[in-house]
């Protein structure tokens, strides 16, 4: 039975589906969360106010039209919403995933205001799964193709959005990417128990069927010539992401047993897809003691990582308090659901050990003043150090830009950080200092977030035709 009456935000409760069993949850690599029930979808779907101007759409990146989508699912009208849905959004079945919705859209809903906002982002998620499972495609039957094409680097986020707006309207779009599958972090970074690989595999069946064309294991710079995609293309695209490591700079961050989180995820990833190049190249936390250093979502997905790979224990530490960690809320409750102890307000100083990693030695830290982000800085307080035994360290501070050597030959040019100057609000979106090359996502911005990469990809899409006139 479907309620649907106008005060269903007030009669039926704010609900995210189910989660799976606590015992499955710390073994294996599946999503947590069971998908929505039509009904459960529609009925949590019509508690949508219809805001006339809706904040939630303006606060999501893509600025989805939310309260449409919602209508049509409260309808029971999957298809026409899934086809909504890709009018402003080229992953939606992503970032109903993975969007830090608390943030962004969920965040910004009227409902917050003592009803629970609407369960904006599985509902998107349930959108996009059930329409293709129904078998949905984009209908491009009005498509007429151009003589142009464009070269893009990277099959993240960024430049899969790119790839999406310019085969929409007939530009060619050729995506080159140094790893053997599409997605960028979505496939390399984030693990399955968020999304699964099954998604970005489906979703580059979708992608190749409406014409993008992938050449995959291909790095450009090394297999191939960024200037011969110069001289082959109409334009380029750049999506290359940030791949810089930060680092604590402290005493013994280089002792075995003190791993970056990114190269211990992807190991993870490489293992269960079947990529892994050497069996030394996996990190395994199986009975460890793991200390995490950080506090965002790449700290978190290696606690949960590291539980699941059996380790004896895992801390979490950050520096700042709970509710400052940059992290999603969720991400940080399902964390702790799964066991990861929490140590806040605490600064590492050194890592400890002989000839490998012993413990980490911490302040602890008070918040102090804000600084120029207008976060309140963490002050360490004199006489606080302590040590936490620790066999293996995992260092998750963030991302710095990885500007390639061959941009300054070819006039792009980036700022003193390494970001590529592409500003979104010139007249042609997102070109850079050579005019025949753009650039979006985590490289112009940034490390962020899967969202705003699309939104960059997207309105980068649209700078390019703007540049080839079509
Ligand atoms: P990327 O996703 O980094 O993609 C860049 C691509 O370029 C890669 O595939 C790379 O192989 C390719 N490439 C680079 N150089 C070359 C070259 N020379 N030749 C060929 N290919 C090249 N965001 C969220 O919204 N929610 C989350 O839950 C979330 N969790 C995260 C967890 C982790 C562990 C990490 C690291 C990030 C997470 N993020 C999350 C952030 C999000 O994944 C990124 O902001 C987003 O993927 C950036 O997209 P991008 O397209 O700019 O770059
Ligand atoms: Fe919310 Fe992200 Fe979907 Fe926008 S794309 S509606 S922010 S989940």
């Amino acid at each position: 039975t479907i309620l649907n009456n106008d005060f269903q935000f007030r009669d039926v409760a704010r609900m995210d589906p189910t989660k799976k069993a606590m015992q499955f949850r710390t073994e294996d690599f599946v999503e947590i969360y069971e998908p929505f029930e039509p009904t459960e979808a529609s009925h949590q779907a019509h508690r949508c106010l219809e805001c006339g101007n809706p904040y939630c759409e303006w606060k999501c990146p893509v600025h989805n039209y939310i309260p449409n989508w919602l209508k049509l699912i409260s309808e029971g009208n999957i298809m026409e919403a899934a086809e909504l849905c890709h009018q402003t959004n080229s992953l939606p079945e992503v970032c109903g995933r993975v969007c830090p919705q608390d943030r962004l859209c969920e965040g910004a809903c009227t409902l917050n205001d003592g009803f629970g906002a609407v369960t904006i982002g599985n509902v998107e998620k349930y959108i996009t799964d059930t329409a293709f499972a129904m078998g949905w495609r984009p209908d491009l039957s009005q498509r007429v193709w151009t003589d142009k094409k464009v070269a893009i680097i990277g099959a993240g986020p960024a430049g899969l959005a790119t790839a999406d707006i310019l085969v929409r309207n007939g530009v060619k779009a050729v995506v080159f990417d140094k790893y053997p599958e599409i997605g960028g972090l979505l496939t390399f970074g984030i693990p399955e128990f968020k999304l699964e690989k099954r998604v970005m595999e489906q979703r580059r069946e979708i992608f190749e069927a409406m014409g993008i064309e992938f050449r995959l294991n291909t790095e450009v710079g090394k297999d191939v010539d960024f200037q011969s995609l110069v001289d082959d293309y109409d334009a380029v695209f750049l999506g290359m992401g940030t791949y810089t490591y930060m680092k604590g700079g402290f005493p013994g961050e280089d002792l075995p047993g003190v791993f970056d989180a990114l190269p211990y995820l992807v190991s993870n990833v490489n293992r269960r897809l079947g990529f892994e190049k050497s069996a030394a190249d996996f990190v395994d936390m199986r009975g460890q003691r793991v200390v995490v250093l950080g506090g965002g979502d790449t700290a978190m997905d290696c606690n949960r990582t590291a539980i699941r790979q059996s380790a004896e224990s895992v801390s979490c530490v950050y520096r700042r308090d709970e509710a400052n960690m940059p992290g999603s809320r969720r991400e940080v409750a399902n964390a702790k659901e799964e066991g990861v102890n929490f140590l806040f307000n605490r600064q590492p100083i050194e890592v400890v050990g002989t000839d490998k990693v012993e413990g980490v030695k911490f302040i602890t830290t008070q918040l102090g003043e804000p600084d120029h982000n207008g976060r309140r800085r963490p002050e360490p307080i004199p006489g606080s150090e302590e040590i936490v035994p620790a066999d293996s360290v995992l260092i998750a501070f963030g991302f710095r830009p990885s500007p390639q050597p061959w941009f300054a030959e070819y006039g792009i040019e980036t700022d003193e950080g390494g970001l590529i100057k592409a500003p979104a609000d010139a007249e042609i979106a997102f070109q850079t200092t050579n005019p025949k090359v753009f650039a979006g996502g985590d490289m112009v911005r940034g490390s962020d977030l899967v969202v705003t990469a699309i939104a960059e990809g997207r309105k980068a899409g649209q700078g390019i035709l703007d540049y080839l006139e079509v």
